[in-house]
């Protein structure tokens, strides 16, 4: 089921204002390099995080002896080729990849502006039947702000289509592990690079945003059980989101974790008990409520229509996580150290099924 995600909701902001004024987009405290107009967020001998202008999208680059890897290249043709250009930069005559984590438009603008070597996403997102309809809304977008892409807009064609969990790849020395993480949209996909310790999670965890449900709210709930497992395999430490600051410890992506449980609860404490859902609070932790309060809405439709199917029931024992989006600015780090165990027990005894 597809519901008002980023695109949708995007089209309809495009609509009232116009979001490209400049001002409102230079971040502050970010390091400026010769790739200008979008900004390199973070870097390591390995990793380049480049960040777009809009919706702090992250584009990322992973360079080992064997492979160089683009995840998700988006979304300004200029940011877009700042990105290719550094590519062909570092790469030599190493092998190029492309990941795509899923397919919001946002995400495969900047396809055919490479030409790698192997193209990795889920087969979920290679059996999707309305990929015409995100192409529109590459076409629509750029029509809405006079953008000319010196490239194609085509969907990603797959070299290589993730079908289950841990499924491996290998280029040299350098091990890719995938896992599906449906939930947000039904082909969402997660790769970690096991020498990097690192988690490319498109958009989850994002620290700007609760979760975006297009897809399913119980599935999502799987994805966000399933995170520990992956990290008890892999033992990644960091964690880049499709949007916001990567997570760089442990901790901090279990907190992002925990919060986005935590909105998932209280939003289906609310639809359950037909009892009112904190907004407030919900504001007080994410800021660009102008956009996402559309975001907020479409979840509550999508999880009241999931109710009303009998899809999930509310769990009095979700109570403990929910406290998080209630007390916000009273958590300390002894309450969430607690609260973390106490979900890890809950995880144990719903005994999910993972690789
Ligand atoms: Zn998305």
């Amino acid at each position: 089921m597809q519901s008002v995600g980023r695109c949708t909701g995007g089209r309809r902001f495009l609509n009232e204002t116009c979001p490209l004024s400049a001002k409102a987009f230079v971040a502050e405290n970010h390091i400026q390099t010769p790739y200008s107009m979008n900004t390199i967020i973070y870097r390591d001998p390995h990793i380049t995080v480049f960040q777009s202008a809009l919706f702090q999208t992250n584009s990322t680059v992973v360079q080992t002896d064997d492979m160089v890897l683009v995840v998700d290249p988006a979304w300004l043709p200029e940011e877009v080729k700042n990105i290719r250009r550094y590519v062909d930069d570092i790469r030599g005559l190493k092998p190029l990849y492309m990941v795509f984590t899923h397919a919001d438009f946002d995400h495969i603008i900047g396809y055919k502006a490479f030409n790698p070597d192997r193209v990795f996403f889920s087969k979920a997102m290679d059996e999707r039947t309305d990929k015409e309809q995100v192409l529109r809304q590459i076409t629509d977008f750029d029509q809405q702000y006079y953008i000319d892409r010196p490239y194609p807009v085509e969907f990603p064609a797959a070299d290589f289509t993730v079908f289950r969990d841990g499924v491996q790849f290998r280029s040299g020395e350098t091990k890719m592990t995938f896992y599906l993480t449906p939930g947000h949209t039904i082909d969402s996909m997660m790769v970690v690079v096991w020498q990097l310790g690192l988690c490319i999670a498109g958009d989850y965890l994002c620290d700007v945003e609760f979760p975006l449900i297009e897809h399913s709210s119980v599935a999502y709930e799987a994805t966000l059980e399933k995170l520990p497992h992956i990290h008890d395999r892999n033992w990644f430490t960091r964690l880049i989101p499709g949007h916001g600051k990567p997570a760089l410890l442990l901790n901090e992506w279990l907190k992002r974790r925990t919060e986005s449980l935590s909105y998932l609860y209280a939003l289906r404490e609310s639809i359950a008990l037909d009892l009112p859902f904190d907004e407030a609070a919900l504001w007080k932790r994410y800021k660009y409520s102008v956009i996402q309060k559309g975001f907020h809405e479409a979840n509550r439709a999508l999880l009241e229509e999931e109710y009303r199917q009998n899809l999930w029931s509310w769990n009095p024992k979700d109570r403990k996580v929910k406290r998080f989006l209630e007390q916000p600015a009273e958590v300390g780090d002894s309450d969430s150290e607690e609260d973390l165990e106490n979900l890890r027990e809950q995880q144990r005894e719903r005994d999910l099924e993972y690789l």
